[in-house]
């Protein structure tokens, strides 16, 4: 075949997403995996959340059928202290409103990639792209600035009008288009331990959860397939940190409640490995002339939480949908291709990342500073005495007795937080819909009783006259980008 419409460098999640809606598109595509197979590598396990169901109901619903997956419908959270004593376990199981988010509720599911990516990479090959595994791509082909192609190890180049570059974390392609060199901090390097375990004892022990473990020098994922499972914890490539990924590794190995759970689900060590995964406030630049980057070649997983394969193919819908419309109309060039980062910032993609530094922020002060994190499991400790299943339970002293205690001790301690609550958690209040701030100054107006007999529209011209007052008071640390959205304030339209 000549020249192709999209070269796709890497079968991974977006790679296969992208070639598969190219081809859709009627696209002549042609995408390559250096692996002998997709999934070779096996490389991440991977937790597919709820919003699979709403945005690829058609493949989540094939992919609860592969061999390694696990229905998901709870986070178990365990909180281990300094001496390595498991203190508190809670689980995310959803209120009766994520039942009626998307037609699955809380389903999840969790499976290795070794059956992901080939399924993945067959539907991109039936829609009418073409898989070439075992081919290294080792640079692009360029002309006056703009990616014409790509070319193989072997030294043969492959033409054509656009490439999107899959290539994940490391990708060869944005640094031989010259887009970047390294990522300059905002990196992590993620090491993972695998386990083969009963599934029989899987069902009984794990069920239907996915775990977590945080602790003073740590934060791991549990990932939890029908047969095994992983754990895995992230660390900075930055000088300050130096632990070694295998020293990260052995302190959940160490904690007495994960050697207890592996006894009882007959874990056995199977591999381990280390990789590299983007954590990034913002994506850095996403496209070029002549070329797009999707997943992590991008930067794209969530900043919260780095899940990464659902962005991986949104990017890549977004970028073969992209490519499609550049290619019609005959303009591939850097400034027409700027389109794409319109497109993925104005997709649910893109609102993951309106929050990106804050929540890289949250991380930074929290689970990645070791310093930090002893003290807020303390804080945490503390603040979950005061759940109300603790208060039944606590039989120290008389009840209320037992609750002013912890309330008293929780306020001793709380005040170390004040500077973390100010610079990492006040700036999320922006993210609150002016509707909810409305309902919430609503509901505090019969009780100030200055505000009692205000109109609601004169009310709120009067707060908004006292924010405007005092913006220029407000101390750095609270996010100066971020004031109270103007329709908060707004009066009710008359009719
Ligand atoms: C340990 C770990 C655990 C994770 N857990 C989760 C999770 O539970 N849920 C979740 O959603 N995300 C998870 N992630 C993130 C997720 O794995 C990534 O965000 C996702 O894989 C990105 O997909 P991608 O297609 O962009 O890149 P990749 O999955 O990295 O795929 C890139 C593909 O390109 C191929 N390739 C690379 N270079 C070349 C080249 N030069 N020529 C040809 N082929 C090439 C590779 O072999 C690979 O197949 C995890 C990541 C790690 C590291």
């Amino acid at each position: 075949m000549g020249k192709w419409d999209v070269v796709v460098v890497g079968a991974g999640p977006g790679g296969s997403y992208a070639a598969m809606t190219a081809a859709k598109l009627g696209l002549r595509t042609v995408f390559f995996e250096r692996g002998r197979k997709p999934g070779e590598k096996n490389s991440s396990g991977c937790g597919l959340g709820q919003r699979w169901w709403r945005d690829f109901p058609e493949i989540m619903e094939q992919l609860t059928r592969l061999p390694s997956a696990r229905k998901i419908e709870m986070v178990v959270i365990n909180l281990v202290d300094g001496k390595n004593r498991l203190r508190y376990r809670c689980g995310t199981t959803g209120s009766d409103l994520c039942a009626r988010r998307w037609p699955h509720g809380m389903d999840g599911i969790s499976i290795y990639r070794k059956d992901l990516d080939p399924f993945l990479a067959e539907l991109a090959v039936r829609a009418g792209a073409e898989l070439r595994t075992s081919t290294l791509i080792t640079d692009v082909v360029m002309e006056d600035g703009v990616v014409r192609g790509v070319v193989t190890e072997r030294g043969e180049k492959i033409l054509c009008d656009m490439v999107i570059a899959a290539d994940g974390a490391m990708s060869t392609m944005a640094r031989r288009a010259g887009m970047r060199n390294r990522w300059k901090g905002g990196c992590t390097l993620v090491a993972q331990l695998d386990f083969s375990c009963n599934p029989d004892k899987m069902d009984d022990v794990i069920g239907a959860a996915e775990w977590c473990w945080f602790g003073p020098l740590y934060g791991a994922y549990q990932v939890n397939f029908r047969d095994g499972f992983h754990i895995g914890n992230g660390r900075w490539l930055r000088p300050d940190w130096d632990m070694k990924p295998t020293e990260m590794i052995s302190r959940v190995l160490d904690i007495p409640a994960f050697q207890a759970m592996c006894r009882a689900v007959e874990a056995k060590p199977r591999e381990y490995q280390a990789h590299l995964l983007p954590w990034l406030e913002r994506p850095r630049k996403t496209y070029t002339g002549g070329m797009l980057l999707v997943g992590d070649a991008a930067g794209f997983p969530c900043p919260l939480e780095a899940e990464g394969i659902w962005h991986a193919c949104v990017s890549g819908k977004i970028a073969a949908e992209t490519a499609s419309w550049a290619i019609s109309r005959g303009d591939v060039s850097e400034s027409a291709l700027s389109e794409y980062e319109r497109r993925w910032k104005s997709s649910s993609l893109g609102k993951e990342h309106e929050f990106g530094s804050e929540f890289v922020g949250i991380w930074n002060a929290s689970v990645f500073d070791p310093g930090n994190m002893e003290k807020q499991i303390q804080l945490l400790l503390e603040f979950s005495m005061l759940h109300p299943f603790s208060i039944v339970f606590d039989w120290g002293d008389a009840h209320m007795d037992c609750f002013n205690q912890h309330l008293g001790h929780f306020l001793d301690i709380a005040p170390q937080f004040a500077d973390f609550g100010r610079k990492y958690i006040a700036p999320l209040a922006r993210g609150i819909w002016p509707e909810n701030v409305k309902r919430i100054l609503l509901a505090l107006k019969p009780r100030i009783p200055v505000f009692r007999r205000l109109k609601d529209e004169d009310y709120f011209r009067l707060l908004a006259r006292i924010s405007k007052t005092l913006a220029p008071y407000l101390k750095p640390g609270i996010d100066q980008r971020a004031p109270v959205p103007r329709e908060v304030f707004e009066a009710p339209r008359r009719r």
